[in-house]
């Protein structure tokens, strides 16, 4: 399928000089178009076979034990937390480093996010910085693989395992991504995101992996209603007449019009990353010396980087961030932040309840990040393009 789909849209999608660049765009071709319309013309265009077609490849490519597949990572954060009984009186350690989701989930359940700093060039947590937070409350952590790198995992899931808290990996960033060679997603239970965004996408969608087949099970209950499901009811999607309510659950379960997507993505899963790894180095030699902008630092662990975005920080420039991204804007070029840290939104910013140490950090960068375009269908040129535009609008 590769020969098919790695260069088939790029002629006439890939941005000119007078188009706008946009700083992502999802890579569509003849492949995802067929799957598409293969589904439609099937007569089964909900959960069905494509799920499960796009489950187990995903399983299979993450080297995980079960993945269950959802409209989105929220909603996947949702029934995971909920699974694993976080609730009332409960803490729930994350970075405040990371997408909203995560943090308004924790608090919908009853249960309290506890900001925990990342370190300065990574964006990640660490045992360091999680560890002092740890006390009889909390549940659960929840740190992020952040922009593509991978998490120092080893120590991370040592403190839980001695501590009997869980661990849950936010991924979103993280298909491609590998942890010395072990592919993000495996040994343990991770939740990844098919946002048009990200790395691979539906559409919208998500996809809980884990290794704890229980826990799986439940949340692939929880996305459907609550009902379960005898061998029959498993075969025909939780829509068998037998098949009845065990526990009151919700309407989360992907499409097969979605899913269908996902899995011809997901089979170009090799080329976007390789394509995406050419793009930063190219990023990264050329903005070698504008000091103005300073990338992310490489994490010092063994890793596949999957090059979700390419973040730099706006240092001792003589222009705001805003007055930088709008005078992108001017010259054609879409940026994006990723991300505002979650305690400086309103709803965070008042909320007496969320307590957090030193996040000194993360409010450093939260104020000077910003994502420069990165997305498979991009050239080289492209990049060139916007580290001319920076260099003039620096100058
Ligand atoms: C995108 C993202 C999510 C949420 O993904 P959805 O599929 O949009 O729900 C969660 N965490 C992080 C870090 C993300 O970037």
């Amino acid at each position: 399928m590769n020969h098919m789909t790695a260069n088939a849209t790029r002629p006439d999608s890939a941005p000119t000089e007078r188009s706008f660049l946009p700083f992502s765009r999802p890579s569509m071709g003849p492949a995802e178009f067929a799957a598409v319309e293969s589904v439609l013309r099937s007569g089964w265009i909900t959960t069905g076979p494509r799920c499960k077609e796009l489950e187990d490849a995903w399983s299979a490519e993450v080297r995980s034990l079960s993945a269950v597949s959802l409209t989105s990572a929220t909603a996947g954060m949702h029934l995971t937390l909920l699974a694993l009984g976080v609730g009332r009186g409960d803490e729930v350690i994350t970075p405040s480093m990371t997408w909203v989701s995560t943090v308004n989930m924790i608090v919908l359940l009853g249960a309290t996010p506890v900001f925990a700093d990342v370190d300065r060039e990574t964006l990640m947590v660490s045992r360091e910085t999680v560890e002092p937070l740890v006390n009889e409350r909390t549940k659960c952590i929840v740190p992020v693989h952040f922009a593509g790198a991978a998490l120092d995992l080893a120590p991370l899931r040592a403190l839980a395992k001695e501590r009997g808290i869980a661990l849950i990996e936010d991924a979103a960033h993280a298909i491609g991504t590998r942890y010395g060679d072990e592919p993000v997603g495996s040994g343990g239970t991770s939740i990844f995101s098919l946002h048009p965004i990200k790395n691979i996408t539906t559409g919208e969608g998500g996809i809980v992996c884990s290794d704890d087949i229980e826990l799986a099970e439940r949340v692939r209950r929880l996305r459907f209603h609550g009902l379960g499901m005898d061998t029959f009811g498993r075969e025909s999607w939780g829509r068998a007449p037998q098949s009845e309510v065990l526990e009151p659950g919700f309407k989360y379960n992907l499409p097969d019009i979605n899913a269908a997507i996902g899995v011809v993505q997901l089979a170009r899963l090799e080329d976007f990353v390789q394509r995406r790894t050419e793009l930063a180095a190219r990023y990264l030699e050329r903005l070698e010396d504008v000091d103005e902008l300073v990338p992310l630092g490489m994490p010092a662990w063994p890793q596949r980087h999957a090059w979700h975005l390419f973040i730099v920080r706006l240092v001792d420039a003589r222009l705001s961030r805003d007055e930088f991204m709008t005078a992108f804007k001017e010259r054609g070029i879409g940026t994006g932040i990723h991300f505002r840290a979650v305690h400086t939104h309103r709803f965070y910013r008042e909320h007496a309840s969320v307590p957090h140490g030193d996040l000194s950090a993360t409010e450093w960068n939260s104020e000077r990040m910003l994502s420069l375009p990165l997305f498979p269908d991009m050239r080289l040129e492209d990049v060139d393009r916007v580290v001319d535009a920076a260099r003039e609008i620096l100058a």
